[in-house]
């Protein structure tokens, strides 16, 4: 078959992890975590199943799960989503995405991304036959300039995709990011797609700056989360979209097709796991205290760090040190220093190296100091 998506391979998580794993290295290349999740919750899954909850759930999701997850965003960021039109529980963020974007997408259409980008946005809008036009950040700091973004609108432009906290750079939107956008977007159609998966990871008593504190925004997004960042599972597949009941009636058009429901004891295990808010509370703590470590270690290497404010990615430049490409420095590092990390020139959709790659630090303690004690041999 001619291919749709000439050009792109097996994605770079995939690639890494299987190196990682060759090489016995310690692997801070895909972002999850090494430890296990809370047995509560575990325990509320397991349960679910006995009680014979294993039937196909409501397309749009449980009732149980929609309700407290409009509860938690419309407590956190002030909004009004309703949970039976506007919250659709999703196979994790990646299907949330790739529905949202489905739904909307014509052949022509142009959708903006922020590169370094996640992997995932640019294939998905070819695939749909949309153009990407993506902007690129300078590092170290990955500021956005709104008027030049602005050159890049046309009368084509459909979307924006939004990523805050950012993977992979840890950076994170600002309040006035958000009003250069709204005044930016302001008596148009163009709609946003807010990728919020690391809502609750955010450092040094920032807030997360969620399109569903806007009006003037949230009335054109979706936005999307994971559960396997919020509950440390990344494994279980399992998030949700919210938007206005006009662009979810779409959103759900597509969904019911492309999967119909997801997962029914899970969800009702995370549903009654969520009961008690205290169960999410702690985790911009337990991250913080994961980066502020991992930072220091890192401090004795000969990498330079660049800024992390949220998300559980750290990035490092080693430009000072070698000229070698990133992936093969990243390969360098698994196999003579035994250290798995991600290349940041597979966020770009054009060639682009600036040196740095990734490293995530949802992991054990141990790990990261066994790590970082290899990495002491650059
Ligand atoms: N968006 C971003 C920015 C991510 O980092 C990830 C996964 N790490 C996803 C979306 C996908 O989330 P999920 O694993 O729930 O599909
Ligand atoms: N989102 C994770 C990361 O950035 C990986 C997800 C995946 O493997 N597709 O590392």
């Amino acid at each position: 078959i001619q291919s749709k998506l000439p050009g792109v391979g097996t994605n770079i998580f995939t690639t890494m992890s299987k190196l990682a794993e060759e090489h016995k290295a310690i692997n801070l290349s895909q972002g999850f975590p090494d430890y296990n999740c809370d047995p509560v919750l575990v325990d509320l899954v397991s349960d679910a199943m006995k009680n014979g909850f294993n039937q196909y759930a409501p397309m749009t999701g449980l009732p149980l799960l929609r309700t407290l997850v409009a509860e938690k965003t419309n407590k956190l960021y002030g909004s009004q989503y309703h949970p039976d039109t506007e919250v659709t529980i999703t196979s994790g963020g990646t299907q949330a995405i790739f529905t949202a974007l489905s739904a909307c997408i014509n052949a022509g259409d142009e959708v903006i991304i922020f590169e370094p980008a996640y992997d995932c946005y640019a294939p998905a809008v070819k695939l749909l036959g949309g153009l990407v036009k993506p902007f690129e950040l300078v590092p170290p700091d990955y500021d956005i300039d709104w008027e030049m973004v602005k050159k890049l609108f046309t009368a084509n432009t459909k979307m924006i995709i939004l990523n805050s906290p950012q993977n992979p750079t840890g950076c994170i939107l600002s309040d006035k990011d958000i009003k250069s956008l709204i005044k930016l977007t302001k008596n148009t159609d163009i709609l946003i797609l807010s990728d919020e998966v690391y809502e609750h990871i955010i450092f040094d008593g920032r807030k997360h700056q969620s399109v569903a504190l806007y009006p003037e925004l949230s009335e054109r997004s979706f936005v999307i989360a994971s559960f396997g960042k919020l509950l440390h599972t990344t494994g279980w597949k399992l998030g949700y979209c919210l938007a206005p009941e006009k662009l979810m009636k779409e959103f759900r058009k597509v969904h019911q097709y492309n999967v119909f429901s997801v997962n029914t004891p899970m969800q009702l295990g995370v549903a009654n796991y969520l009961k008690n808010p205290e169960s999410y509370t702690g985790l911009t703590d337990f991250f913080q205290q994961k980066r502020d470590l991992f930072r220091t270690l890192l401090s004795e290497t000969k990498f330079k760090l660049l800024p992390c404010n949220g998300s559980y990615f750290q990035c490092v430049s080693y430009g000072h040190i070698t000229d070698v490409k990133d992936t093969e420095m990243a390969e360098r590092l698994v196999k003579e220093f035994g250290v798995a990390s991600i290349p940041v020139s597979a966020f770009y959709t054009k060639h682009t190296d600036h040196k740095i790659l990734r490293f995530c630090f949802a992991k054990r303690q141990e790990t990261l100091e066994k790590a970082v004690e290899k990495l002491m041999n650059l």
